[in-house]
């Protein structure tokens, strides 16, 4: 039996042991996922003792795992971080599947359009690095990145390399953007119970929102966009098992169903702490 795992701190809430059993049970495929708990000092040596076939990664590790990688998608070099470890002999190969988990979220789940889109990402850490090439690929026409610490957006931004569509911004100039057809809560705020403030302008009468997080992570920032005019309110329980399906199919060339893990999770949201 083949073995994987997700790593990171803290992980014993994650859902992903979970969702691959389910997607294992429904494609027959024999396989054991476990979390690991491991930091930026033992995450190596833990990856290597674990002899895992692959491995998912989580916060605060996706930028070690890039680093650790003989080779990378480039999707991964662009989102300069990495969600999915493939073993390749000795070493690893990596991907990113957090992007593309988001997009066939909201563009197939909840049959948004994301083309031509004015999008404003609130945050420039682990899950921003990952999902901003993917929306650029969607066709959005303009991504203006905000963060609380304006150099980790700018560092983002140019990364990107596309001055002509994305924009970074300080906090402070929140009030001064305008409006956006899609917000995306992509801060751990609600992590250390932060609130974020917000000016209603954000939003028009078209608007929709996502926050990344999930379950009571999520409520507080969906209930202001709710409040603000927004149409659609999505949290990332859908992404969540979205790029965890694109991981199974880099392991085991099978992508499975995803709408009765979506349902199972769904129905149980409230109660579950965001751990990707
Ligand atoms: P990181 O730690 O890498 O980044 C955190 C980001 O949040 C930074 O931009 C940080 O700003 C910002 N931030 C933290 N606290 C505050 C605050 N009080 N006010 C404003 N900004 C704040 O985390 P990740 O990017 O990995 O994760 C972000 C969220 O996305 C998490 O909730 C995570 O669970 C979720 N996620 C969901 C996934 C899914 O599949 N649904 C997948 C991956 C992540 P600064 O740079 O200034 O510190």
């Amino acid at each position: 039996m083949k073995h994987y795992a997700v790593f990171g701190s803290p992980i014993h809430h994650s859902q992903s042991p979970f969702i691959h059993a389910m997607f294992a049970q429904q494609t027959g495929i024999a396989l054991e996922y476990t979390a690991i708990e491991a930091g930026h000092d033992d995450f190596r040596a833990k990856l290597d003792a674990s002899a895992v076939d692959g491995a998912n990664v989580t916060l605060p590790l996706k930028k070690d795992a890039f680093t650790l990688c003989a080779d990378v998608s480039s999707r991964a070099r662009r989102a300069r971080a990495v969600n999915t470890l493939i073993r390749d002999g000795d070493g690893w190969r990596g991907d990113n599947t957090d992007g593309l988990g988001l997009v066939r979220d909201l563009t197939e789940r909840r049959g948004m359009d994301l083309r031509q889109r004015r999008v404003l990402m609130l945050g420039a850490g682990g899950a921003a690095h990952g999902v901003a090439p993917a929306l650029l690929d969607a066709g959005v026409r303009e991504l203006v990145i905000v963060n609380r610490t304006i150099s980790r957006a700018e560092q983002l931004s140019d990364a990107l390399g596309e001055p002509d569509r994305v924009h970074a911004r300080g906090w402070d100039a929140l009030a001064k953007l305008g409006s956006f057809d899609l917000l995306i809560n992509a801060t751990a705020a609600s992590r250390s119970g932060a609130l974020l403030t917000l000016p209603m302008a954000l939003v028009e009468s078209r608007s929709d929102a996502v926050d990344l997080s999930y379950g009571e992570a999520a409520v507080a920032f969906l209930a202001w966009a709710r409040a603000a005019g927004c149409v659609k309110t999505v949290d990332g329980l859908g992404m969540l098992v979205e790029q965890a399906a694109e991981s199974f199919l880099l392991w085991h060339g099978v992508r499975p169903q995803t709408d009765a893990v979506f349902a199972d999770l769904s129905a149980r949201s409230v109660a579950l702490f965001t751990a990707d």
